[in-house]
């Protein structure tokens, strides 16, 4: 419709005024999308626009990476550190020297009046990987407290646990080009048009070009289910009941795959004795899945040939979440669903780096999946950072969740919040409150200075934001990727590679590990910590170079190796 004019109006495109542009890694979730940032003639980021030559997005972006650019000039900025005694007085400015002076101070007094673990540390899913590496090594090595974890308990932790009691490792086993193999897949509790709108794009085009059912399990009726062929609206907290209804008809049809399972797993007997109990009639009563639905997704899914399950929170955050990852894995097992293209098990995580914690940041262990509990791994770890491997705990300390009880009953007496607000992400904020005004010192180092628990804080930290800085994510499919520092950081802030080596050279051990401030240097020493035949995270055959090129490479990626 012209409207009474004779031609259409041209589309015209605002000119930004966009001299460069600058690859990096979206850092909003965990999709991993490759982003170039449009920078002008002053040096600020002006736009934003997708990679066409990256395998995970192909050139497109979901509405939250079309706006990165946005981020680097919000409201709420931390401009430069802050500090006072008590949360009831206001805070003063002062530079970064003074306020790393005091924060170790104040640490180690900590620490000698009432043992090493008296102060916790709480980081998050969102710096980059060697920013993480970085972090353990100053936590674990110089530092020395034993209370350390990442909110990614409060997310992931059911799927590393699951993965570990059915793999005996961590990491997701399938990735997106799954999508464009299998033959029937089931989604359970996710919803990713909404939550991970590229990976969505993924899947949509591979069923659009290859016809194959979508079974959605949700009790939401989420966007994703209103797309799927089947929708199970399952009663909340059910998912294991179900998924052994599933396999108890696999089972009682001879629908598994009982070569696959005698040749690649154990236990089969023990599992058909446990779900034995879960015959569909009776199951249908707890799930409210009825009986016939139950039987008509177990067939089609055994059948398929091809086929595979993803998940996000809904499985994950659940008093019984790694019970129902174990449940998926089973499924996937039984059907000798993985191990081949379009056949997995894939938990889709959430936030940009949840990855790079699980990998390398040391917070459930030691770094590149090594755990406290092996002798062998505390001192390889030791050998390499220079340090008494006694240093080092002998068992995992507490989780996020148990960290606030202690601080209640007085056992914790410091904490330092990394990137992360547990007054949004921990359940009954009240609580939280009085918790965290219960703490004699509490720093808080974040990109914005408006973040709530700086109000409760004695110190804060500005930090940069993702790309500011420089080094990796990796995103859900163990795909590692470059995040280059397209613009500078903000104000005062630095990144917090720089905080962490700065504030190591402050603690006795600190000043005896190699601390650099260089993203890469720390990407090498991880490469190191990678290298092994047994070892599948292994990234010794990556560098920034082959990363960039690549537009992000899957590990294992051995040395020698072109592509992970
Ligand atoms: S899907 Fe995730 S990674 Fe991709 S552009 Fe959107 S927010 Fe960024």
């Amino acid at each position: 419709m012209l409207f009474g004019r004779n031609s259409k109006n041209p589309i015209k495109i605002v000119d930004k005024g966009v001299i460069e542009w600058k690859y990096t890694t979206c850092g909003y979730c965990s999709t991993g999308c490759s982003i170039e940032v449009g920078i002008n003639g002053e040096g600020q980021a002006v736009s934003s626009r997708g990679v066409g030559g990256a395998d995970v997005n192909r050139g497109k972006l979901c509405l939250k990476g079309i706006y990165g650019h946005e981020l680097f000039k919000t409201e709420g900025r931390g401009k430069t550190p802050l500090v006072r005694n008590s949360c009831l007085e206001k805070y003063q400015e002062t530079e970064w020297d003074p306020a790393l002076d005091a924060m170790a101070e104040r640490i180690k007094d900590i620490q000698d009046k009432h043992g090493r673990d008296a102060f916790a540390v709480v980081s998050t899913g969102q710096i980059l990987t060697e920013e993480f590496y970085a972090l353990g090594k100053l936590t674990r090595g110089a530092i020395g407290t034993n209370n350390y974890d990442g909110n990614t308990t409060l997310c992931m932790a059911s799927a590393v646990s699951g993965y570990k009691r059915s793999f005996g490792a961590d990491g997701p086993p399938g990735c997106y080009e799954d999508f464009e193999e299998t033959d029937c897949l089931i989604a359970f509790g996710t919803n990713l048009p909404e939550q991970h709108p590229i990976i969505y794009w993924r899947l949509k085009e591979a069923m659009e070009k290859r016809k194959f059912p979508l079974i959605v399990v949700d009790p939401r009726v989420t966007m994703l289910a209103q797309f799927a062929d089947m929708h199970l609206a399952i009663k909340p907290g059910t998912d294991v009941v179900l998924l052994n209804a599933l396999a108890y008809v696999i089972i009682d049809e001879n629908l598994a795959d009982m070569d696959y399972i005698t040749k690649h797993t154990n236990g089969m007997e023990e599992f058909q004795a446990v779900v034995e109990g879960y015959d569909p009639v009776s199951a249908s009563k707890i799930c409210g899945i009825d009986e016939d639905t139950i039987r008509h997704v177990a067939r089609l899914y055994a059948k398929a040939g091809k086929a595979m399950s993803i998940w996000t929170m809904g499985i994950n955050q659940s008093t019984h979440g790694s019970d129902g990852v174990v449940g998926i894995n089973n499924l996937n097992l039984i059907t000798g669903n993985i191990g081949k293209p379009g056949s997995t098990s894939m938990s889709i995580t959430g936030q940009s780096n949840a990855m790079g914690t699980r990998e390398w940041s040391s917070c459930s262990g030691l770094p590149g999946y090594r755990v406290l509990e092996n002798a062998d791994h505390r001192q390889e770890i030791a050998d390499y950072w220079g340090i008494d491997p006694e240093f080092l705990p002998k068992q995992r300390g507490m989780f996020q969740t148990d960290i606030f009880p202690a601080i209640e009953t007085g056992q914790i007496k410091g904490m330092w919040l990394i990137g992360t607000n547990p007054m949004t992400s921990m359940p009954n904020t009240a609580r939280i409150r009085k918790t965290l005004e219960k703490l004699d010192f509490l720093v808080v180092q974040d990109a914005y200075e408006d973040v709530e628990t700086t109000k409760y804080a004695h110190m804060f930290l500005p930090a940069a934001i993702w790309a500011e800085k420089n080094g990796c994510f990796t995103n859900t499919e163990r795909r590692v990727n470059r995040v280059t520092n397209v613009s500078k950081p903000f104000a005062k802030s630095k990144p917090d590679l720089w905080i962490f080596s700065n504030l190591s050279k402050r603690f006795e051990n600190g000043l005896k590990m190699k601390f650099s401030e260089n993203a890469e240097d720390m990407f090498e020493e991880m490469k190191a910590l990678s290298k092994g035949a047994n070892r599948n995270l292994d990234i010794s055959g990556m560098s920034y170079e082959k990363i960039e090129k690549s537009r992000g490479l899957q590990w294992p990626c051995r040395e020698g190796e072109e592509k992970g």
